[in-house]
């Protein structure tokens, strides 16, 4: 049974790094029939924090990327066999393997200060050495140094690194790659203050946890030659490793909050459909068999091997995701576009009465979809059918001042007034508009322009035969008398 996991700090929103990681190992699971699990890595207590932890729950549900086991998605309780799935609740497990490496002699209680450990590693860089530590010349016994511990003292456990040899790791990704033992020296597992460090508490966990693939950033491949040791110290079968491409923003650097929205929230925010981010974070280091770009969760899901990874750096291109998003969009069936435009127009407070009936709606998302890129472009869509809204812009200021306007405009209420039902159809709008032409003796921009102002309070903004017809007779009429009242 594949077991995999995404293992988040949590220290602030889910990145689209970390998206990445979460939807990989998701669909890796979902493709194998597997079981996806969600580990909190939050032993760093000054930079985890609850809120956090609640947050990036929210944005992985949001996404729609939901686990089999780990904190429960509404109480954040356990759930499954393997919890605790917070590492700052097993703090005792990882003690007792520390002991255990202890006892075998894989690992020693260290005593040595950060100042005597900091001239150690000055005086090996002196002597062109690597800084790294090994071994006192004479190791505390365990028996001893868990007394001198009861009695006050610090001593950190570190692992003893005995053998020199390479690691050979067959990444998924990034196919083999060598570790010589001598790339690290002794290492801490768990520190003086009794606080485990990530790579101890990974492989405990994953071992534990049943994990068979782990699936995360490149920025860890340097990690597992440690974790290649540990578990071989205990005897733990190896998980598969498949370290994922860097993500880079348009200018190759690594991506960060330089490069604007990285955060799901801020995407959230900005008005992308998560389906859509999915959708482009898929693409950033994998890509389907046949070349196809749009795969809904299923195709993804039946597509999403191993084989496919990019181990070249993937490049988050907003302009892209602008475009996928626009699809996403105006593939939605209108009552559930509806649904999500809905809060991007209450934050705007624009109320529409007659967006309550279901017809309107239709016919206006129909109208609007297009002109969409984000759901945030809702509202100064929506704001044009907005009656209580309406004004005359600043930017009408030369349309007013047209010997032509007053005379257009006059026409255009008398021909509203005389039309005979509330609705006005794209064909009843050009026939009004010859009319007004006729009738004035005007064209071209002297004609058209008026209209618009009279329409939507400006000389420009989507086509008025779109939006005639998303308008009643009464509101063209007392918006048309708006603009009279300017003159
Ligand atoms: N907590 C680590 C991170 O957020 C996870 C590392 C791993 O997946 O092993 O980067």
């Amino acid at each position: 049974m594949v077991r995999v996991r995404f293992a988040p700090s949590p220290t602030g929103y889910l990145h689209v790094g970390g998206a990445r990681t979460a939807l990989y190992n998701y669909l890796f699971a979902k493709h194998h029939g597997g079981q996806f699990i969600l580990r909190v890595e939050d032993t760093d207590l000054e930079r985890s924090t609850d809120e956090s932890m609640r947050m990036q729950i929210e944005d992985l549900k949001w996404l729609g990327i939901n686990w089999d086991e780990g904190p429960h998605p509404e109480t954040h309780a356990d759930m499954g066999p393997y919890g605790p799935y917070r590492q700052s609740r097993r703090k005792e497990i990882y003690m007792q393997y520390a002991e255990r490496l202890v006892e075998s002699g894989r690992a020693y209680f260290d005593f040595r200060g950060d100042a005597e450990l900091e001239a150690i590693k000055e005086r090996l860089m002196k002597e062109g050495k690597p800084p790294q530590i090994e071994a006192p010349a004479e190791i505390v016994p365990p028996a001893e140094a868990r007394a001198r511990i009861a009695r006050g003292e610090q001593a950190a456990i570190r692992y003893r690194v005995t053998e020199k040899r390479d690691y050979v790791l067959n990444d998924l990704v990034r196919g083999e790659v060598r570790f010589p033992s001598d790339m690290v020296g002794d290492f801490v597992c768990i520190r003086s203050n009794g606080m485990p460090v990530y790579n101890f508490c990974c492989v405990i966990d994953d071992a534990l946890m049943k994990i068979t693939h782990v699936l995360r950033a490149e920025e860890h491949l340097s990690n597992t030659l440690r974790q290649m040791m540990l578990y071989e110290a205990f005897d733990f079968p190896i998980p598969k490793f498949g370290h994922l491409s860097f993500i880079l923003g348009p200018d190759k650097q690594k991506l960060s909050k330089r490069h604007g929205a990285t955060s799901c929230h801020d995407f959230n925010l900005k008005g992308y459909l998560p389906e859509a981010l999915n959708n482009f974070i898929l693409l950033s280091g994998w890509s389907s068999p046949d070349g196809r770009e749009i795969l809904s969760r299923e195709e993804q899901i039946k597509l999403f091997t191993h084989e496919r990874f990019n181990p070249a750096p993937a490049v988050f291109d907003e302009t892209k995701l602008l475009w996928m998003n626009s699809m996403y969009l105006r593939a939605l069936p209108h009552d559930e576009l509806w649904t999500r435009i809905e809060p991007f127009l209450k934050e705007a407070k624009i109320e529409i009465p007659q967006s309550k009936d279901p017809v309107w709606r239709d016919q206006a998302l129909g109208a609007f979809k297009t002109s969409m890129q984000t759901l945030a472009d809702a509202p100064k869509l929506f704001e044009t059918v907005a009656d209580s809204l309406f004004s005359v812009k600043p930017e009408a200021v030369e349309v007013k001042g047209w010997a032509e306007t007053k005379k257009v405009w006059e026409t255009w209420l008398q021909l509203l007034e005389a039309h005979p039902s509330e609705k006005v159809s794209e064909a009843e709008f050009g026939a009004l508009q010859d009319k007004v032409k006729d009738l004035c003796g005007v064209k071209g921009k002297t004609l058209f322009q008026p209209i618009r102002v009279a329409v939507i309070g400006q000389p420009q903004g989507t086509e008025l035969k779109i939006l005639v017809p998303l308008l009643t007779k009464t509101s063209l009429i007392n918006r048309v008398k708006t603009c009279l009242k300017e003159l």
